[in-house]
């Protein structure tokens, strides 16, 4: 009997069943191809259809408008810390920084490697558990880029508004956040995301640019971290991470035609995070972390204040096949990530099995 655990990793995470099923339908013979994915030429006709239904599937779902380009890269997230200022860091050669956690604070020093990355306010003095409020007249005039993390996939913090950036170009990683509910792509200079979070495999880096920022890059830039050769190349510069944009695809295609797009997801997603943020609310056993108004749809970090007891915690739900529930080590406790393809399900039994773990443990 094949078995399937409600997995709550922060990444690389769950994947929606019936995506996994379609690819295992599709892995000796992609439509009619009589080769797997995996093993065409990304020159192929069949290859070019691929990559042309990602992005215009993401296009689509994302709504993004038309003067912005859609890249399908490598590297991680991690490699966008540097590519951004060599892309980007490239008039006053400054930039402004919000560090509200790991990912926001390596991005920040990573740009400080290449001009003067500005850190504007930091919520570190509380171990990163709520957005700190920004006061714009702080922000840096002149700055080429003004860098957030909107979704801090850690802490469980996100950004509920944006910061008033005016003419300055925002930018934000939004690694564990992507397609989890509609954004209004117009107000970003540039958005990238990992995506093993919640668009698919690990391998893939999706990074979305308005066109005007493209074609600007520092001398030392290297040809495959310019923005401008994947522009002119239609991300096929090199080899591209082909099994994991087909993977994507059937993501985009299922959030599409069986979810219903992002509004729908969005509603679903509340749902989800409800029901888990409800039981710890009132729960005498286990508390969240994270400064209500500044909470997370996607990453819910929680703990009991004991370590034996958060430990004795994530063993018991793992030999109740509720896997990945560890927090992060700069946290402690726990964590479940519940994106997209968390069934709705997964979070109501897991808040049963918290619930009979209180009873226990009183
Ligand atoms: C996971 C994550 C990263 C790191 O991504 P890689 O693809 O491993 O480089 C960066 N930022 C955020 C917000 C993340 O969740």
């Amino acid at each position: 009997m094949m078995k399937r655990v409600y997995n709550f990793s922060a990444g690389p995470s769950v994947l929606p069943e019936q995506v996994l099923r379609r690819a295992a339908d599709e892995m000796l013979d992609y439509q009619g191809s009589g080769q797997s994915v995996m093993e065409m030429s990304h020159r192929s006709k069949v290859y070019e259809g691929i990559i042309h239904s990602a992005e215009s599937l993401l296009r689509e779902v994302m709504a993004i408008p038309s003067n912005y380009k859609v890249l399908f890269l490598q590297g991680g997230a991690s490699t966008q810390f540097a590519m951004v200022p060599m892309n980007l860091m490239t008039g006053s050669n400054k930039a402004d920084f919000v560090l509200t956690g790991q990912w926001a604070t390596k991005a920040q020093k990573e740009a400080a490697r290449y001009g003067s990355a500005n850190i504007v306010a930091s919520s570190k003095d509380k171990t990163f558990s709520y957005i700190p409020e920004l006061d714009p007249s702080t922000f840096t005039k002149d700055a080429d880029y003004f860098h957030i993390c909107l979704n801090n996939t850690i802490y469980g913090t996100k950004y509920h508004t944006l910061p008033e950036t005016g003419d300055v170009p925002l930018v934000a990683d939004i690694s564990s956040c992507i397609l989890s509910e509609p954004i209004n792509v117009s107000k970003f200079g540039l958005l990238y995301a990992g995506a093993q979070k919640n668009m698919g495999p690990a391998g893939l880096t999706v990074v979305i640019v308005r066109e005007d920022l493209v074609g600007h890059a520092m001398e030392i830039t290297p040809t495959m971290l310019n923005y401008q050769t994947h522009v002119d190349n239609g991300s096929m510069f090199n080899t591209p991470p082909c099994y994991s944009i087909y993977i994507c695809m059937l993501v985009l295609d299922w959030l599409k035609n069986e979810i219903g797009g992002l509004e729908e997801m969005k509603k679903i997603n509340e749902k989800k995070a409800g029901i888990l943020y409800d039981f710890l609310d009132q729960s005498k056993l286990f508390h969240g972390t994270v400064v209500k108004k500044d909470r997370s749809l996607m990453n819910v970090p929680f703990v009991t204040g004991n370590e034996e007891m958060d430990a004795k915690f994530v063993k018991e739900a793992a030999a109740a096949d509720f896997v990945n529930l560890k927090g992060h080590r700069s946290v402690g406790g726990m964590r479940a990530s519940i994106y997209n393809a968390m069934p709705t399900e997964g979070v109501e039994k897991l808040v049963e099995f918290m619930k009979a773990f209180e009873k226990n443990n009183a």
